[in-house]
């Protein structure tokens, strides 16, 4: 009896996303999220919590006899990324196209969990299906699922994660990237971009088959007329972006991949133009200044800031997290890489952002800009002979007259001493013990 050959297996290592890898590289060295990784993944294993349980309402067990093509799918999907896992398979009753997937890496044989939506098993084309799938097996092969771990388990706090706030920002970042290692493993199982496009279209609006052409022409029109478009005319069109550099993405990788695809290597050579128009694609998503006034401004506060936080010969953490916030808050996602620690050129910088400032700013921007600084010079303690030299220097070179600028520190006085009144926090303190007590 003749055997169907086995198909090869292939290495999705060797087209996961550059800089998503080097991502996670940095979130290990800089924030040494391995140990908090591994005592929050100790800990859900004993409490038996899989991550989706939160975000799906209830899951059901489908078993091989129930669903035997569902099975084969998943199962000859793990088989061609050469995946030795033990597979639990769930639906979960739900409109939405989605899927989510652990691996309980502490079990004998490491077991997957993967739960696709009602929706999604009954909606999608079989390639489409097998790309959700490929996308949720990459997003465990690359460990995904143990960085989400990482995310603000408590409600009612600021943070999004448990990480500091840099480190916040680039697991943020991060996140992006990962969407596009995963669909590259959705793609190497399919290595069909209509059905990869099908299947990201139909998650992200909800539409089905009936109402959807899913043709590369169809699909052209959506990237390049509709999406720019919408993206500049509609307010709530988020998420449009992000969907258009994913499409991208597997459209330009689906054009540049040889065929047949061979990923036994290392890293795949030729993903270097793919890689680089990702990377152009995701540095459209990252906020920016809107105006050339504002991009100045947003630099003689990085430039200026380091300027005053240097002049006390101790850096306190309080004044550099305070120039971060202002820049992060205001202008940018990424203000650390705004920082020049050259003085020289530092200087240099300074002097051209008051030039195009004194040219094309208005009297309140730059005065905003000014009361920032202010903000900067205060965050530590009163306000030092050297940062208010810098602070009037400044405002000269911005030709803010003396009166106005004293008014701009009186103001940042103001607001630093308002923002924790001791009065209303003992009265708040004191309301709370009261409530404890107060039986009606
Ligand atoms: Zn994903």
């Amino acid at each position: 009896m003749k055997t169907k050959p086995r198909p090869k297996t292939q290495n999705p290592h060797a087209i996961r996303y550059t800089a998503e890898k080097a991502d996670v590289a940095n979130l290990r060295k800089d924030y040494d999220v391995d140990e908090s990784i591994a005592t929050l993944e100790r800990t859900q294993h004993f409490r038996g919590h899989k991550p989706w349980q939160g975000m799906m309402n209830d899951v059901i067990p489908l078993s091989p006899a129930l669903t035997p093509a569902l099975h084969a799918t998943v199962s000859s999907a793990c088989q061609l990324l050469g995946l030795k896992w033990t597979l639990l398979l769930f639906t979960s009753a739900s409109a939405q196209i989605n899927a989510y997937a652990c691996l309980d890496r502490f079990a004998k044989q490491p077991t997957l969990s993967l739960c696709l939506t009602s929706r999604a098993i009954e909606e999608l084309s079989e390639n489409e299906l097998l790309f959700l799938v490929g996308h949720e097996l990459g997003h465990v092969l690359f460990e995904h699922d143990r960085l989400n771990l990482l995310c603000q388990p408590s409600e009612g706090v600021d943070s999004l994660t448990i990480l500091p706030f840099l480190g916040e920002w680039l697991f943020l970042r991060w996140r992006q990237k990962a969407e596009i290692s995963a669909d590259r493993v959705g793609w190497l199982l399919t290595e069909d971009f209509e059905a990869g496009a099908g299947a990201i279209i139909k998650a992200a609006t909800g539409l089905g088959s009936n109402n959807l052409t899913l043709n590369s022409h169809a699909i052209d029109s959506f990237l390049n007329e509709a999406i720019p478009m919408a993206s500049r005319h509609i307010l709530g069109c988020q998420n449009a972006p992000m969907l258009s550099v994913r499409l991208q993405a597997l459209q330009c990788l689906n054009r540049t991949a040889p065929r047949p695809i061979r990923t036994s290597g290392k890293q795949a050579s030729w993903l270097g133009r793919t890689d680089k128009v990702v990377a152009e694609g995701l540095s459209c998503l990252s906020r920016r200044p809107a105006t050339a006034a504002l991009e100045a401004c947003m630099h003689l506060i990085a430039d200026a800031g380091v300027e005053i936080i240097q002049h006390d010969h101790e850096v306190e953490i309080e004044e550099i997290k305070k120039v971060m916030n202002i820049l992060h808050d205001h202008y940018t996602d990424q203000p650390d890489q705004l920082i020049c620690l050259n003085s020289a050129k530092r200087a240099l910088r300074i002097r051209a952002s008051i030039r195009t400032l004194n040219r094309i700013a208005s009297s309140s921007e730059k005065k905003e800009a000014l009361s920032r600084l202010s903000d900067i010079a205060i965050a530590d303690g009163p306000l030092g002979e050297a940062d208010s030299k810098t602070i009037f220097t400044l405002a000269k070179a911005l030709r803010i007259p003396v009166n106005e600028t004293n008014a701009i520190i009186v103001g940042c006085v103001q607001n630093k001493s308002r923002s924790i009144d001791p009065g209303l926090v003992s009265l708040a303190h004191k309301i709370e013990a009261q409530s404890r007590t107060t039986k009606f």
